[in-house]
C-alpha cells in the first residue's frame, strides 16, 4: 500500500470549528495482539469515562468471534488526549467483551484488573521499557542500505549523527505525542540494533501500566502511519548478530521501595525462580529467538538473577543494591507481549503467592 498522509493538506480541516461535538476514537486490541481503532461522534465534552458509551464492533473481521457470532462490545477502560485531532478530542482505551458477557479470549486487562485489585495494599509499579524496530513499507529495516547491511553493532545504542541512527524525527513526534496525551513515557534511547528504538513508560502503578503502554504503542503505529513505515514488535526481527527486542518490565512493591526493601526484593526473586515457566509461557511469542543467553540475555530453558547482570533473566541494578531499596527488572519478557498478562502473573507470583 502506497504512502498517502498528506499532514499539510488536512491542517486546514484540523482547524475548522466543531461546535460542541467531538471525536472520540476507540481503540482496541485485536486477536493478532495488533491494535485497532474506529471513530465516534460525542456530541458534548467528556470529563469523565461514564460518560462514554459502550459501543462494537465486527469480531470476524478481526480473528475475535466467528462470524455467526460476531458482535462484541467495547468497554471504555481510560481517555487520553487526542494528539492528532487536538483540541477536546480524545482516544478511548476500550475492552472486549463477548455476546454473553463474558471478557473475549484475548481481553487479558479482565482478569490484571482483578489481580491488581487483590494486591493493591502492596501498591505494584511497574516500569516497561519497550524496544521495536522500524521497517519500510518493502519490508527492509528503515534506513538500511539497500541491498546490504549497515556495519556491525557498535555505535548505535544511544547514537548520535547521520549513520548512526535513523529516523529521530519519528520519535520524537511520538514521545511528543505521548507527552500530550498523558502517557507516563519516562524516556526515550535508540537501541543497539540500527533502526531499533525504545521507549519507556512508568512507574506505572497496577492496572495503568498496560492501559498506557498499549495507548503508547497505539500512538506509535499511528505516528509511523504518517511517515510511512512500519513498526516491528517482534522479538527477534533479524537472524544473525543482530540485538532482538524485549520489554524489559521493572517492578516494585511499596515495601521494596522503602529503606531496607532489598530484602524483600530477594523474596520476589526467589519466588519467581519456581515459576519461570509459567512466566516465560506469557512473556511473548516467538522469545525463544531472543532468549539465547547472547545480545544481553539470560537463556529462556534457566532462571538467574544478579546485581548489574544483563545476561540474567532478573536484574538488580546497581543503584538499587548499594542504597538498599528499589525495584527490580525482569529482562525476559519480549518486545510483544501482552503488558497486562505479564504485570498480572508478576504480582500473582509476587503478591499473591500463587
Ligand atoms: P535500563 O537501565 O534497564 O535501560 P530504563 O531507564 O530504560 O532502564 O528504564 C527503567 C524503567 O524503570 C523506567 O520506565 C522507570 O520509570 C522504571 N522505574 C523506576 N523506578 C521504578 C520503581 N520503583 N518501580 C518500578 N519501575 C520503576
Ligand atoms: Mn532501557
Ligand atoms: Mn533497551
Ligand atoms: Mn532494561
Amino acid at each position: 500500500m502506497a504512502f498517502n498522509y498528506h499532514p499539510e493538506l488536512l491542517r486546514p480541516y484540523l482547524a475548522l470549528s466543531q461546535g460542541t461535538s467531538i471525536q472520540a476514537e476507540y481503540v482496541w486490541i485485536d486477536g493478532d495482539n495488533e491494535l485497532r481503532s474506529k471513530s465516534r461522534t460525542i456530541t458534548h465534552r467528556v470529563t469523565n469515562l461514564s460518560q462514554l458509551p459502550n459501543w462494537d464492533f465486527d469480531g470476524s473481521s478481526t480473528n475475535q468471534a466467528p462470524g455467526h457470532d460476531s458482535d462484541i462490545s467495547l468497554r471504555p477502560v481510560a481517555f487520553y488526549k487526542d494528539p492528532f485531532r487536538g483540541g477536546d478530542n480524545i482516544l478511548v482505551l476500550a475492552t472486549t467483551y463477548n455476546s454473553d458477557g463474558t471478557p473475549n479470549k484475548t481481553n487479558f486487562r479482565h482478569s490484571a484488573a482483578k489481580t491488581m485489585e487483590l494486591a493493591k495494599d502492596a501498591a505494584p509499579w511497574f516500569g516497561l521499557e519497550q524496544e521495536y524496530t522500524l521497517f519500510d513499507l518493502d519490508g527492509k529495516p528503515f534506513g538500511w542500505p539497500k541491498g546490504g547491511f549497515p556495519g556491525p553493532q557498535g555505535p548505535y545504542y544511544c547514537g548520535a549523527g547521520a549513520g548512526k541512527v535513523v529516523a529521530r524525527d519519528l520519535i520524537e513526534a511520538h514521545y511528543r505525542a505521548c507527552l500530550y496525551a498523558g502517557i507516563r513515557i519516562s524516556g526515550i534511547n535508540a537501541e543497539v540494533m540500527p533502526s531499533q528504538w525504545e521507549f519507556q513508560v512508568g512507574p506505572c502503578e497496577g492496572i495503568s501500566m498496560g492501559d498506557e503502554l498499549w495507548l503508547a504503542r497505539y500512538l506509535l503505529v499511528r505516528v509511523a502511519e504518517q511517515w510511512g513505515v512500519k513498526v516491528s514488535f517482534h522479538p527477534k526481527p533479524l537472524q544473525g548478530d543482530w540485538n532482538g527486542a524485549g520489554c524489559h518490565t521493572n517492578y516494585s512493591t511499596k515495601q521494596m521501595r522503602e529503606p531496607g526493601g532489598i530484602q524483600a526484593i530477594n523474596v520476589a526473586i526467589e519466588k519467581l525462580s519456581k515459576r519461570h515457566d509459567e512466566h516465560i509461557a506469557v512473556y511473548g511469542e516467538d522469545n525463544d529467538l531472543r532468549l539465547t543467553g547472547r545480545h544481553e540475555t539470560g537463556h529462556i530453558s534457566s532462571f538467574s538473577s544478579g546485581v548489574a547482570n544483563r545476561g540474567a533473566s532478573i536484574r538488580v541494578p546497581r543503584h538499587v543494591a548499594e542504597k538498599g531499596y528499589g525495584y527490580l527488572e525482569d529482562r525476559r519478557p519480549a518486545s510483544n507481549i501482552d503488558p497486562y498478562r505479564v504485570t498480572d502473573i508478576i504480582v500473582e507470583t509476587t503478591v499473591l503467592d500463587k
